[in-house]
């Protein structure tokens, strides 16, 4: 079950499982970053994007939240959300 995931940085992250990914999304449970299939990854919406683990600890490291991407982020997780069904 796809859940929300805090961060220091305040970015809108969900945990979601790349059957997940499948059912809910349309998508392959890829890493949009590296390619890796994974079974369990990041959906971050400010890239509108899923991340295998290991990129989504490396890109929090770098990332920099913009006050105007925020708009953006919520509208991509509000979306993620209903598809989802949380
Ligand atoms: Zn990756």
């Amino acid at each position: 079950m796809a859940k929300k995931v805090e961060n220091s940085k305040g970015f809108l992250v969900l945990e979601v499982s790349a059957i997940e990914v499948n059912e809910c999304f349309g998508g392959y449970g890829i890493c949009d970053y590296c390619n890796s299939d994974d079974r369990s990854g990041y959906y971050i919406a400010v890239l509108n994007s899923w991340y295998c683990p290991k990129c989504y600890k490396e890109w929090i490291q770098r990332a920099k939240r913009y006050a105007g991407d925020i708009h953006i982020e919520e509208r991509n997780y509000n979306c993620a959300c209903e598809s989802l069904g949380l």
